[in-house]
């Protein structure tokens, strides 16, 4: 079993595999959006994540989980604008602020992040679980961790919860949108993921993958 915990340095890591991966899926995300809004989800979120990709670079060596985290959120939240910028921004913000004083991140810590990030994105969006918002992925992630046996290991929690943010981005599929700009398109919006949800379920997957490929030769380093 890969019960590795990750560092601050291994965070800077994880996050800079994760922008590239986010970045690769643009068109994808612009698709998604076309049927639900304007069409530039994919592009604010390469904007966003290359945002993120500076302040991975900008980092001084000795910054912690929080730093990490925080610069991040600032990051996007400075690059982007606009309600995703903020939610996403304030996502980040919220689940470095809970890791203050933290040196590893493993299971535990893992889910600290994750309750901290909803909390954030609750606060931020005003969105409830069942609008169609990223809240669905994310909300779904943290219960998925909050079920029986607890994750033994980081790997465990990270692919348990990018499953559950994959279904909840699914499930986005047979909402209608309460928030936003969806919310004039009624049944239109059927039949379509929210593109925020997919968004942040594809942050979690490129995590789980950083985490399951940590031990072997070709772990994704920065
Ligand atoms: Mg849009």
């Amino acid at each position: 079993m890969n019960d590795k915990r990750i560092e601050a340095e291994d965070l800077r890591a994880m996050l800079g595999y994760t922008c590239r991966r986010i970045q690769e899926e643009e068109s994808n995300l612009n698709a998604l959006d076309a049927a639900v809004g304007d069409g530039d989800h994919g592009i604010t979120m390469r904007i966003g994540f290359q945002a993120i990709q500076g302040s991975l670079d900008a980092t001084p060596r000795e910054a912690t989980l929080t730093d990490v985290l925080r610069e991040a959120g600032k990051a996007f939240m400075g690059a982007t604008g606009g309600a995703i910028g903020i939610i996403f921004g304030r996502m980040f913000i919220g689940g470095g602020t809970a890791l203050a004083g933290v040196k590893e991140i493993g299971p535990v810590e893992f889910k600290t992040m994750l309750e901290a990030m909803e909390a954030s994105v609750v606060k931020a969006g005003k969105a409830q679980p069942g609008d169609k918002t990223l809240l669905d992925s994310l909300h779904t992630a943290c219960e998925s961790l909050n079920s029986q046996p607890p994750c033994r290991s980081l790997a465990e929690a990270a692919s348990r919860a990018a499953d559950a943010a994959e279904e909840g981005a699914q499930s986005t599929a047979e909402m209608h949108c309460r928030l936003g700009r969806g919310s004039r398109l009624g049944d239109r919006v059927i039949g379509h993921r929210d593109p925020g949800a997919v968004s942040f379920s594809l942050v979690l997957r490129s995590m789980a993958e950083w985490v399951n490929a940590m031990d072997s030769a070709s772990a994704p380093k920065v």
